[in-house]
């Protein structure tokens, strides 16, 4: 039985997308840079063992999760590239973190002692990158301390030092000056590595932002997520390059009502019908990611044409009066982001409806409904 036989609202992921984003995003960099595909809270709700496999075959070298557990999904979904934590994890997780050769964010003594023993006692080297603050002030070591960090760390066996990166606060504001402050704060510290003979081994600091307007922060390596599925971290780079959204998100017509003038639909009875009306049901709410905050303001796809959804999201269902001249019927499909006979519904305008990222709302996605992916191109 196909998931979609057992439940009425799906979201649809275009794999050969991601491919294609991805070899979109490599061109813009220099020859011998490294690609990170990011790949955490389970690919940013498109499924991250699929986005995982896919941006492999479409040449990204590295993978990037935020969790232990999202990295050991992709270990066991037989994930054997490298595979980095962007952030350090529990030190009691460290044994676990040296047996499935997960490469680390190191920005701490503790942590780097915990992964210095587990490696020891596995009689294995792990590596770490090390992440340097350079003034976003959420997670690192401190700019001008990070040398002498590092020198700290060389009396511990069993780590290396295989990187040295940093993140952007502002990478998606033109000319703004505090991007500049961190892009030489974190110069200055790659110079003193310098004088003090500490090699940095693979250098990066872009996120999908940088990597498209600022290819002087493109070093050894760059970080995409938003960008590989299609989407964008602000306005600003929208247009500068070319990206194919990846998800899409359909539900089927469950039930199809006409309703007498004045009755209401929903919880709270939000919305009246102001004639007669014909109010379509769809099974999806907010419990699979569409905002409750999104009801009566937002639409749907039937048919080719726009309905306005009307009364409360419910947490498994929402309605939709559909337009006079639709013919709708039980199972006709629905696009809740996708496009449908030439009309297009956005993450991006879902998101500035809701007030929020394109980010949060394609994460929200994520949490219930089931999924179908479409295989990339060049695995078909
Ligand atoms: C999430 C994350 C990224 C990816 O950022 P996008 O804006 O989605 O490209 C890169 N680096 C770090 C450290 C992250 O946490």
């Amino acid at each position: 039985m196909l998931p979609r036989d057992r439940r009425w609202a799906w979201a649809e992921i275009d794999l050969g997308a991601v491919g294609r984003n991805i070899a979109t995003l490599k061109g813009l960099l220099s020859p011998g840079a490294l690609f990170m595909a990011v790949v955490k809270a389970d690919g940013y709700g498109h499924g991250a063992l699929e986005v995982a496999r896919a941006a492999l075959l479409a040449g990204a070298d590295r993978l990037g999760v935020a969790t232990v557990d999202e990295a050991l999904c992709l270990r066991e979904g037989g994930v054997t590239a490298p595979l980095h934590l962007l952030s350090e994890a529990p030190p009691a997780a460290a044994p676990l973190i040296v047996e499935r050769s997960i490469t680390v964010a190191l920005h701490s003594e503790e942590f780097a002692r915990a992964l210095a023993r587990a490696a020891a006692s596995q009689r294995r080297v792990a590596p770490f990158h090390l992440k340097i603050d350079t003034g976003m002030n959420r997670i690192g070591v401190k700019a001008e301390e990070a040398a002498d960090f590092v020198v700290s760390l060389r009396g511990l066996p069993g780590i290396a030092m295989e990187g040295v990166f940093t993140h952007f606060a502002t990478a998606d504001v033109p000319g703004d000056w505090e991007f500049d402050r961190q892009l030489d704060r974190f110069r200055a510290t790659l110079a003193e590595f310098g004088r003090r003979g500490i090699d940095p081994g693979i250098v990066h600091a872009a996120n999908s932002p940088a990597t498209i307007l600022h290819p002087e922060t493109h070093f050894g390596m760059v970080r995409c997520g938003i960008a590989i599925y299609g989407l964008h971290s602000a306005d600003t780079t929208r247009g500068v390059v070319e990206l194919e959204p990846v998800m899409s998100v359909k539900a089927s017509v469950t039930r199809v009502a006409r309703l007498a003038m004045g009755e209401g639909v929903s919880y709270g009875f939000t919305w009246h019908a102001p004639a007669p009306a014909t109010v379509a049901t769809l099974p999806i709410g907010y419990a699979d990611g569409v905002r409750r905050s999104l009801s009566n303001r937002m639409g749907v796809l039937i048919g080719g044409r726009l309905c306005r959804q009307v009364g409360r999201v419910c947490m498994d269902q929402l309605m939709v009066e559909v337009p006079r001249g639709v013919d709708v019927a039980v199972g006709d499909e629905a696009v809740i982001v996708g496009t449908q006979g030439g009309s297009a519904l956005t993450i991006e305008a879902q998101a500035a409806l809701a007030d929020t990222i394109d980010y949060e709302i394609a994460c929200g996605y994520g949490s219930r409904l089931v999924r179908v992916h479409h295989p990339s191109a060049d695995v078909r």
